[in-house]
């Protein structure tokens, strides 16, 4: 067998397979269907509320929430994208203008975001908020557009900048001829005790709440999903109800839902398989975890990253240590980086932010006449951390020096 017969068999082998999905992307959590199981009442209802904006008259501004993937997003983008449409036809000089705060992440950006979908040159720094969130209030009193702001996630706003940005939209509608409509959408409720009563009570002139779906529902869900994204006869008639239990034994996440689905069509296909299996569904709950788990570590701050090296090193091959002994891990592994080391007060409250994010666990043990010792470890699987830390450029010579010698870390450096 040479290279070359290798090769053009493997091709082969890959071209006649039948292939698992149609279009994978049906499965993404930005995508649109055309048809929204199970929020029917729900979007009758926003819509009603919110068609007067649409024909130039005041509306009620309204105010979504409900835990994650219960659908306010899709069905709040589903309405406006049929509501736009509807507009062009009619004539109707009609704009909305989407901002994900979370993603956005300041009140300017998100100004800048609103104001750029309306078509105005807004930079993306160097402007005052003032002056940005100005310049729209001026393009809506001069365009006399109808138009609806959505604040998705707002609740990220209020936690890092307070209620201002809020409280200065609600005003606008005292300077325009035309009214502004308001979309809040929250995933946690408890934020509305953060909000000024007069904010609150202008944006939740209406109250939806999106409930979680059950397992029947997110059934329901995933099947339409699945018809626009596998290609027929591929799912094993088990996977569907499977992968909604799975997500509804939570607390009826949708999006949870069909990331399990799409994670298992990608084993199969991985796999070499025909069929997409129960297998490949619990393979997939792995997977998702371990990808978690990885993007946790990914975004932790440097110091974080070291401490949890400093764990790994010192509770390699299953040794206990203490914090005291993690602690002349780590400063050892910042000095040979040329980091500054923290305090240990520092350090301590550092640790304790990793337990609570459950990559590392303590455990007290009984050392007998010598009292109680307190042990950490590292609680996800050690491969895991390892990889998690190892995308870090910083930590490679010092990663590299460790398994290198595969000694203690002590002996190492
Ligand atoms: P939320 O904004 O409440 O967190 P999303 O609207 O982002 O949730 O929904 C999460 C995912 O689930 C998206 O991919 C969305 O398209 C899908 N989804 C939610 N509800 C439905 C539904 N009723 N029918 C079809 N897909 C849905
Ligand atoms: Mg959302």
């Amino acid at each position: 067998m040479n290279n070359e017969k290798n090769i053009e068999e493997y091709m082969d082998n890959l071209l006649s397979r039948k292939s698992i999905f149609k279009n994978k992307s049906a499965l993404n959590p930005d995508f649109i269907p055309d048809y929204l199981p199970h929020r029917d009442k729900e979007i009758r209802e926003l819509v009603e509320i919110i068609t007067p904006f649409v024909l130039g008259n005041k509306g009620s501004n309204v105010l979504l929430y409900g835990k994650t993937g219960t659908g306010k997003t899709a069905c709040v983008r589903f309405i406006l994208k049929a509501l736009s449409n509807k507009a062009k036809s009619h004539g109707f000089n009609f704009s909305f203008s989407f901002s994900n705060c979370r993603m956005d992440g300041s009140e300017y950006r998100v100004l800048v975001s609103l104001g750029s979908q309306l078509g105005l040159k807004l930079p993306f720094t160097g402007l005052a908020t003032a002056e940005v969130l100005q310049r729209i209030v001026s393009f809506l009193q001069k365009a006399e557009v109808r138009c609806i702001f959505v604040l998705d996630e707002v609740d990220c706003l209020i936690k890092s900048s307070g209620d201002d940005l809020l409280y200065e939209l609600t005003r606008i509608n005292e300077n325009l001829k035309v009214p502004l409509g308001i979309i809040t959408i929250s995933n946690d409720i408890s934020f509305k005790e953060h909000l000024d009563p007069r904010v609150l009570s202008s944006l939740s002139e209406e109250e939806l709440i999106f409930k979680p779906y059950t397992s029947s529902q997110l059934t329901d869900i995933l099947q339409s999903r699945s018809s626009l994204a596998f290609n027929e006869g591929v799912l094993d008639k088990g996977v569907i109800p499977l992968c909604a239990a799975l997500a509804a034994s939570e607390h009826g996440d949708a999006r949870r839902a069909l990331s399990l689905l799409r994670v298992a069509g990608e084993v199969a296909e991985r796999k070499g398989l025909h069929i997409v299996d129960e297998e490949c569904v619990r393979t997939a709950i792995k997977r998702i975890e371990e990808d978690q788990s990885i993007e946790l570590i990914r975004t932790l701050p440097l110091q974080s990253k070291i401490i949890l090296l400093a764990i790994l090193a010192s509770s390699k091959d299953g040794t206990k240590a203490t914090s005291g002994e993690i602690f002349s891990s780590y400063k050892n592994i910042t000095s040979f980086m040329g980091v500054e080391a923290l305090t240990y007060r520092r350090f301590s409250m550092l640790i304790n932010e990793l337990e609570i994010s459950g990559l590392i666990e303590g455990k007290v043990i009984s050392q007998g006449r010598y009292g109680r010792t307190r042990f950490i470890r590292v609680a996800s699987p050690q491969d895991l951390v390892t990889r998690g830390l190892s995308e870090d450029l910083l930590l490679h010579d010092i990663m590299d020096k460790l398994s290198l010698l595969n000694l203690p870390l002590e002996s190492n450096l």
